[in-house]
């Protein structure tokens, strides 16, 4: 998954983007507003850390820009300790969470991924696909009860495929959500880590999850 962080103090943000991505997440930085508005309207991001105060355009109005254009991309906002009327001005203007400085990594984690999981509508933890079971705080895998033991990017692309489960993921979702834009991506990567997913899934059983469809992608879903 994808998430686009908007925060002027470079040493914090680079902490935040530095555990975002040890948890397989692809980051994008933005030190302003404005240039956190942009980004957000142009990058596929999946959620959007968003501190309030920032240079040239602050939190509130990136958030009332973007609300207003139509984007549904669930949002968090960094508030100032005791900026109650903030958070109060952030939940009206669309936000879909707050969390306020100082604050503990894993919080902000559990956070995005219950923000994550609302947008797709998977309320729980784990994610079921018939008997496999993805537990996205642990990032454990398992099929039938069994554990399964995946690459920290095999782990990124099943979590992917499960928050969208049931529809056609393209190669190109692929590389945008899954891997960092520093990698010279070839879409016949992907191909290769499905295939490796498909062996730690699939191979054993005789329900295939994990199918293609041709000319557009692929889907995980039971049947
Ligand atoms: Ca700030």
């Amino acid at each position: 998954m994808r998430i686009l962080l908007v925060e002027d103090e470079k040493d914090l943000a680079a902490i935040i983007k530095q555990g975002f991505t040890e948890q397989g997440y692809v980051v994008d930085v933005a030190h302003d507003g404005e240039e956190g508005l942009y980004m957000a309207e142009n990058f596929p991001v999946d959620a959007i850390v968003l501190d309030i105060m920032l240079p040239v355009m602050d939190g509130l109005e990136v958030l009332k820009r973007l609300r207003k254009k139509g984007s549904t991309t669930p949002v968090i906002l960094l508030t100032a300790r005791d900026a109650l009327l903030d958070k109060i001005k952030g939940l009206d203007t669309g936000a879909d969470d707050y969390l306020t400085k100082p604050f503990i990594f894993d919080e902000l984690l559990a956070r995005i991924r219950s923000l994550l999981r609302r947008k797709t509508e998977v309320k729980q933890a784990v994610i079921r696909i018939g008997d496999v079971e993805i537990n996205t705080a642990s990032h454990e895998v398992s099929r039938g009860g069994k554990p399964v033991t995946l690459s920290a990017r095999e782990y990124a692309l099943l979590e992917y495929m499960a928050y969208r489960k049931g529809e056609v993921v393209s190669r190109t979702d692929i590389v945008e959500h899954i891997y960092h834009e520093e990698t010279d991506m070839d879409s016949n990567v992907v191909d290769v880590y499905i295939n490796y997913l498909r062996k730690k899934i699939d191979r054993d059983f005789k329900k295939k999850l994990i199918h293609t469809v041709r000319g557009a992608g692929y889907m995980l879903k039971e049947e």
